[in-house]
């Protein structure tokens, strides 16, 4: 059907664990194969073995997103293994903890950071991508952003994650519009609250338990909850889709 991905050739940043780790997985299940791309080479190298185990096809690549070159060494490597680059998922982000006065105690460092990989990071991914889409003239590119790039996040408010989420959202949509008429589609997913092991720890379960009481679904996000965006926005299906936000939140964001 028109959800079938055979043969194409996909990468997902932040593939080591995660959201990223289920997005590589989805892909490949609808019949991708999967670059898998993580500054973490240990991780990728294990989800890159998990991948072959099941038959799909799979190079893991150690990447910095916040570094230009590394980037563009990351889209060389895949063209030249698999011959093509037809999808990209760029998920790497990072988040900070939150102490109190956080917006006034944050080191730069953390500021800088969040913007560098979160922000530069994804605009970086998208420009290597999008001069190999671009020169074919077929691509999809998905950020994942977050709803936190619409919403503020509480209660630990985290001003910098925010501001580089929305950044990531309004860059997605300006692209989505630059290459709108030139068959690359770039969309981002953004998720609400997902229990992935970040959100699982000791410190967090009074919070956890607030998110889950104001998410009109009842229940945090499972990383499952956001492949089917995914696979929708790398099929043809989506091929009128330009500069999408598409809000994963079990209803988080209606409240
Ligand atoms: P995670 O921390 O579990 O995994 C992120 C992966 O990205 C890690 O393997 C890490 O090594 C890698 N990474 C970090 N910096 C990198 C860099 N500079 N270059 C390459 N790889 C790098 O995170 P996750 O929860 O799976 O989140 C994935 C994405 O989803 C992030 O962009 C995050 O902001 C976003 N998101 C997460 C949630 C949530 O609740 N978990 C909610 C909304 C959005």
């Amino acid at each position: 059907g028109k959800f079938n991905l055979d043969g194409k050739v996909a990468l997902v940043t932040g593939a080591g664990q995660g959201i990223g780790e289920a997005l590589a997985h989805g892909l490949g299940e609808a019949g991708c194969k999967v670059a898998v791309c993580d500054l973490e080479f240990s991780r990728v190298e294990r989800v890159a073995a998990d991948l072959a185990a099941k038959g799909i096809p799979s190079l893991a690549v150690k990447v910095d997103v916040s570094n230009k070159e590394d980037v563009e060494a990351m889209v060389k490597a895949i063209v030249d293994k698999f011959g093509d680059l037809d999808i990209a998922c760029n998920n790497a982000g990072i988040v900070y903890s939150t102490t109190e006065n956080h917006s006034v105690d944050i080191p730069q460092t953390q500021w800088e950071r969040t913007m560098a990989v979160n922000l530069n990071g994804v605009f970086y991914c998208c420009q290597a991508e999008g001069k190999h889409m671009l020169k074919k003239g077929k691509g999809k590119i998905i950020n994942t952003a977050s709803m936190s790039g619409t919403i503020v996040n509480h209660p630990q408010i985290q001003a910098a994650y925010n501001a580089s989420k929305a950044g990531c959202v309004h860059m997605t949509k300006s692209l989505g519009a630059e290459w709108a008429d030139r068959g690359v589609n770039v969309n981002c997913i953004s998720p609400g609250y997902v229990d992935t092991a970040l959100n699982r720890t000791e410190a967090l379960t009074p919070i956890r338990e607030q998110w889950i009481r104001e998410t009109p679904a009842k229940r945090l996000a499972d990383v499952q909850d956001l492949v089917g965006a995914i696979i929708y926005l790398a099929s043809p299906l989506s091929d009128y889709c330009n500069g999408l936000d598409m809000i994963i939140d079990g209803g988080f964001t209606l409240w």
